[in-house]
């Protein structure tokens, strides 16, 4: 094993939309946790969020912090007590973020990404939100964390597993069956990787409700498309399916005009699942909700999907690839974080390579 260098540079946000690429110390792992050589990271736009100080006190608890949780890397170097679980070091792997306690009845049940200790120091952790992420040439996580990248997959591809693993769940959380018709609200990364999740689980349709260069993306890759600046959603959708609406729709664009688009695309007795965040409350129809028998549930994260997409990643089944727009060095920080803020840039996944 070559020798650790003691410094690495790192994205540190000082304060809100502060931020440089520092010199600071490689962090050192504690039990059960591998440092590893981050090679990709990609932006998700909580990253985005993050930076501009959107989430106060919470994501991240304080400023100076180093953002990032969409990776991939090698491991360089174990703690105490990781070789018992295999890992070792040049081990090649994808991370995802939550590191929950692994104890409560949430966790004992498999639902960590509801730990019941979220956030409590020293019982649970999520890298690039309430812990040093992996805007850095280093990083440590927990061996919970960790997944082995199939050699047939990239850094780059590594890095996207876990918006991956986050599409699944949604569409896992929607519990779309064979030959439902799906209908999904925003045509972001999660929206158009959710599609591709619809499709893993069966759905005969996928219809992608969204606008500009990101809904022709998704045409592109062979979805039905709305676009909701020309049309009324609500009424295309319907008068797609007969009037009768879809079976499932998965939320992610998180704004609340399409909450209640995708609530009002359903056929009765349908289900939504939202993975989107609306930053205000929303109010929804619930006479409809009642009288139809509407079913609204959350998404929140992964549980146990990053090892269930991993092969279908790697067989090209969720599309992966298709999202990646821009690639840039970890010293053009700044720049990556512009082009995709830029909605002119026709940027969808940006990869920061540390
Ligand atoms: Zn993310
Ligand atoms: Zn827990």
């Amino acid at each position: 094993m070559t020798a650790l260098p003691e410094t690495m540079q790192a994205l540190v946000v000082s304060a809100p939309s502060q931020m440089s690429i520092q010199e600071v110390p490689v962090p050192v792992p504690g039990r059960n946790e591998v440092l590893a050589r981050v090679r990709a990271v990609s932006i998700c736009g909580t990253d985005a969020h993050l930076i501009h100080g959107d989430y106060p006190g919470f994501w991240p608890p304080a400023f100076p912090f180093i953002p990032g949780h969409e990776w991939a890397g090698e491991i360089a170097a174990l703690g105490p007590g990781a070789d018992l679980y295999g890992w070792r070091v040049g081990d090649r792997v994808a991370g995802t973020s939550h590191d929950a306690c692994g104890v409560c009845q949430k966790c004992v049940e498999g639902q960590y990404n509801l730990c019941e200790n979220y956030g409590k120091p020293g019982l649970h952790k999520q890298y690039g939100h309430n812990q040093q992420g992996a805007d850095a040439t280093y990083v440590v996580q927990g061996v919970k964390t960790i997944f082995r990248l199939p050699d047939a997959l990239s850094f780059d591809d590594g890095a996207l597993v876990d918006p991956a693993s986050i599409a699944l769940h949604v569409a896992n959380r929607g519990g779309v069956r064979p030959g439902d018709t799906v209908a999904i609200t925003g045509a972001g990364t999660i929206g158009m990787l959710a599609g591709d999740a619809a499709l893993i689980r069966g759905a005969g349709r996928v219809i992608v409700v969204g606008r500009g260069y990101r809904l022709a993306k998704a045409g592109a890759m062979g979805f039905e498309t709305v676009d909701s600046s020309a049309v009324d959603a609500v009424a295309t959708v319907r008068a797609m399916t007969g009037g009768l609406g879809a079976d499932v729709a998965l939320e992610c664009a998180g704004v609340p005009e399409m909450v209640n688009a995708a609530l009002g695309m359903l056929r009765r007795g349908g289900r939504c699942a939202a993975v989107g965040i609306p930053t205000v409350g929303v109010e929804i129809g619930m006479q409809r909700l009642v009288l139809d028998e509407l079913e609204l549930v959350g998404s929140r994260a992964s549980a146990g999907e990053m090892r269930r997409v991993m092969p279908h990643v790697e067989q090209g089944r969720i599309r992966i690839r298709e999202m990646v727009t821009h690639r840039f060095t970890l010293a053009q920080y700044q720049q990556a974080i512009d082009t995709f803020n830029d909605r002119a840039s026709g940027a969808i996944k940006i990869i920061v390579n540390p």
